[in-house]
């Protein structure tokens, strides 16, 4: 399966260290570079800004995506290549599912962990079998590596499911997991044998 479009789930926090925003300024641009385009929850704050700003600075496509109720506290972005406005956070994540071809979590907070997990589930019960990047930059993510690892350690995931995701620390890992990854089928079987 060809990628062309990347969904980037990530903080909305403008509260958060350089060293992130550096981090989403480098995702966006290399997006953009190999021609990936970039979905994303439509925000104009925080890292989720950050990403959009540099992919567009690059000459990539974002689209983003936005539930109406909370347009102007995420300060919907004005110079996306097309801005959706959907009625719910439900419709958000799914929409964002159905229009990227792979999945990348960047550092963020509750609702990056929520869209994150839900589409891992999702692959869990073989809802898609799209490519699921953790950005771990900075070993942000590596309480939660952690936690997802004594998930299956005491056998509340499948042991396959260590699988189910892929680990990258730089752009240049993440372009290349993105084009390389081959995209693995799980099922409820695996999940409830
Ligand atoms: P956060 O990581 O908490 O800064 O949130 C990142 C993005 O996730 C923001 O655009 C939030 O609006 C979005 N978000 C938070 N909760 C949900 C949810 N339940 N469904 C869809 N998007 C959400």
């Amino acid at each position: 399966m060809t990628i062309e479009s990347v969904c980037i789930y990530c903080g909305s926090s403008v509260h958060v260290a350089p060293a992130y925003k550096q981090i989403a300024h480098n995702v966006g641009t290399a997006l953009a570079r190999h021609n990936l385009r970039m979905i994303f929850g439509g925000g104009s704050i925080g890292l989720m800004g950050i990403t959009a700003d540099a992919a567009l600075a690059a000459g990539g496509e974002v689209i983003g995506i936005i539930p109406e109720h909370i347009r102007s506290h995420e300060i919907q972005h004005t110079g996306l290549t097309e801005l959706v406005v959907v009625d719910s956070m439900h419709i958000r994540k799914s929409l964002m599912a159905e229009r990227s071809d792979a999945f990348v979590a960047l550092p963020g907070g509750f609702g990056t962990i929520e869209e994150l997990f839900e589409i891992l589930t999702w692959k869990q019960i073989g809802l898609h079998t799209k490519p699921i990047l953790i950005y771990n930059a900075s070993g942000f993510w590596d309480p939660m590596l952690e936690l997802i690892d004594h998930v299956i350690t005491t056998n509340f995931a499948p042991q396959n499911n260590r699988r189910i995701f892929t680990v990258v620390t730089t752009p240049e890992e993440m372009i290349d997991a993105i084009k390389t990854i081959s995209t693995e089928s799980f099922s409820p079987e695996d999940k409830w044998k």
